[in-house]
């Protein structure tokens, strides 16, 4: 998650998401959302997610949308290093859209009175052939398939890690109306990146 994951499986996307400044979000030592910037909300509307601007965010907990137990567990591990030993974190994922890879880095530091800044920059997009598993308005099958919530790679029976492109054309999902359901979890590639950019123990 970098921003609400929701945004990251998205029903339009637009090529609008190039202008997007820096997204800038804060959380107060309980991790509740404090504020957001402007950033944030034209993100969420240009991920047809309106629901998710800062107006309707702030005061909640930000686990409230975060998906998947390890996402949320290497997620406080960070937090909780940038707090206690004041560093800033600098992290790679990606966010992508049906129809656009895009890289982005996110770097977490501290912030008053105990709470955290994250700000997620665009770094690069990639225009790509239309990912039908990630367009929320397509329904689903009883499948569900493991994405890492960092690079988005699916999870393939004897722990391999395929790319979205690689595990559709693998499973012919592209030719289905129905797509199988995402649970989010953390790559082992993801989790030593993370690991080692923060500092944390491998
Ligand atoms: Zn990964």
């Amino acid at each position: 998650m970098s921003v609400p994951k929701r945004q990251s499986a998205t029903r339009k996307s637009s090529p609008r998401h190039a202008r997007t400044g820096t997204v800038v979000y804060r959380l107060d030592r309980e991790d509740r959302f404090v504020s957001t910037n402007a950033a944030w909300d034209d993100f969420a509307r240009e991920n047809g997610a309106p629901e998710l601007a800062g107006s309707k965010v702030n005061g909640s907990p930000l686990w409230q949308f975060v998906e998947g137990m390890e996402t949320a567990m290497i997620y406080r591990k960070v937090f909780a290093r940038v707090r206690e030993d004041g560093v800033q974190v600098r992290l790679p994922f990606c966010c992508d859209s049906p129809d656009l890879r895009r890289y982005m880095r996110m770097e977490i530091r501290p912030w008053k009175s105990g709470g955290v800044e994250i700000a997620c920059r665009l770094l690069r997009v990639k225009k790509r052939r239309r990912m039908p598993i990630l367009d929320a308005e397509r329904t689903h099958t009883r499948q569900m398939i493991r994405m890492c919530s960092w690079c988005l790679r699916v999870e393939e029976p004897a722990t391999r890690w395929s790319v979205l492109e690689t595990y559709a054309r693998k499973s012919r999902i592209m030719e289905c109306e129905r797509v199988p359901r995402i649970s989010h979890g953390i790559c082992p590639r993801c989790m030593r990146v993370i690991k080692k950019q923060a500092g944390l123990p491998a």
